[in-house]
């Protein structure tokens, strides 16, 4: 029995268990794959006091400082439920249950992708899912934003102020995002927007990207942008699916819904990072949210 156990190896999980390690508890920690999106990820600037790092690097270094305590670090292994007794039991898709005192969950999220040609084959050469963190590389080049909602805009109004131009394709008639938003993008002069466009590849030159076709799905029409950069914004997807039938409450997209504490509804159970209803999806945010969900675990272990 675990006095913590954390799911998930991403920036969240590892300073969660890091947190908990560091208060003498019996710590576990279980994921898929340690350092989550981060080992996705190529330049990262903007973890703060690293000016420059890369992906693997940071999640190298993540798992280095959490085997610097005693922490159960399993991996490999995928939570398939979460239920509560006396204690809290995670049932793993291999058949083992594990229980614990306390649960942070730190499952983390996925892009929403395309899935057109050319989007896996130029990921990080110009296909990007993160304009805060991959804005500043396409400086005075022209890129486009797939997908209209809040995301989208959001992430066309940020663009413009870096790049040089910025087109926007929606499939469909009609932008979903806040209307503030779309005036404030529509009022820019480097924003163009064009709906009823559907993405069909994503073309590049061998080694970066430098085009997009789209099919006007009004006139029928094949259409090709030159550019050197691709943002898609169609959503965030928790990794939270295995949580469905446990009775912690999600948000309609998914999202662990949890409280300043990072305390979700089930007792015990706590949870951090991009699988939760905390505002912005980053690292540096992420290690925070899990500091927080592992001082509350460790607050409500002492109380019970
Ligand atoms: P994740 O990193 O998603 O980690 C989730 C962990 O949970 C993984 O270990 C995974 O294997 C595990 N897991 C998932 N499901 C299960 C399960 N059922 N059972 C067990 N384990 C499971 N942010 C920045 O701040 N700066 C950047 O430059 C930056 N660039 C990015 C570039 C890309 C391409 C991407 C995809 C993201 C980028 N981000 C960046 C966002 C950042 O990576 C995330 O905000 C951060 O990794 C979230 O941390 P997390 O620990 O919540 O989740």
């Amino acid at each position: 029995t675990y006095d913590v156990l954390v799911l998930g190896g991403g920036p969240a999980g590892a300073a969660a268990a890091i947190y908990a390690a560091r208060k003498g508890i019996r710590t576990g920690l279980v994921a898929e794959r340690f350092g989550g999106q981060v080992m996705d990820t190529v330049g990262i600037e903007n973890f703060i006091s690293v000016p420059y790092t890369e992906g693997p690097k940071l999640a190298a270094g993540l798992e280095q400082h959490v085997k610097e305590y005693g922490v159960d670090i399993i991996t490999g292994q995928r939570a398939a439920q979460v239920s509560r007794g006396d204690l809290v039991e995670v049932a793993l898709e291999s058949g083992a249950t594990l229980k614990a005192r306390s649960l942070i969950l730190a499952t983390g999220a996925r892009w929403r992708e395309l899935g057109v040609p050319g989007e896996a084959q130029y990921r990080t050469k110009g296909v990007a899912y993160c304009p805060h963190c991959d804005g500043p590389f396409f400086k005075g080049k022209k890129v486009a934003v797939i997908g209209g909602g809040n995301s989208g805009i959001e992430a066309a109004i940020d663009l413009a102020g870096i790049v040089e131009h910025v087109t926007v394709l929606e499939f469909a008639d009609t932008l979903r995002a806040d209307e503030v938003l779309v005036k404030k993008a529509r009022s820019l002069g480097n924003v163009d927007i064009i709906t009823n466009a559907q993405t069909t590849e994503v073309l590049g030159d061998g080694s970066k990207v430098n085009g997009l076709a789209y099919k006007d799905r009004v006139s029928g029409k094949d259409k090709q942008l030159e550019l050197a950069g691709i943002f898609v914004q169609i959503g965030l997807v928790p990794n939270t699916e295995f949580l469905k039938e446990s009775g912690i409450e999600l948000t309609r997209f998914g999202e662990v819904i949890i409280d300043a504490k990072g305390a979700t509804s089930m007792a015990g159970v706590f949870a951090a990072g991009d699988a939760t209803t905390v505002p912005y999806k980053q690292i540096v945010i992420s290690m925070g949210a899990g500091a927080t969900a592992a001082l509350s675990a460790f607050d409500h272990l002492i109380r019970s």
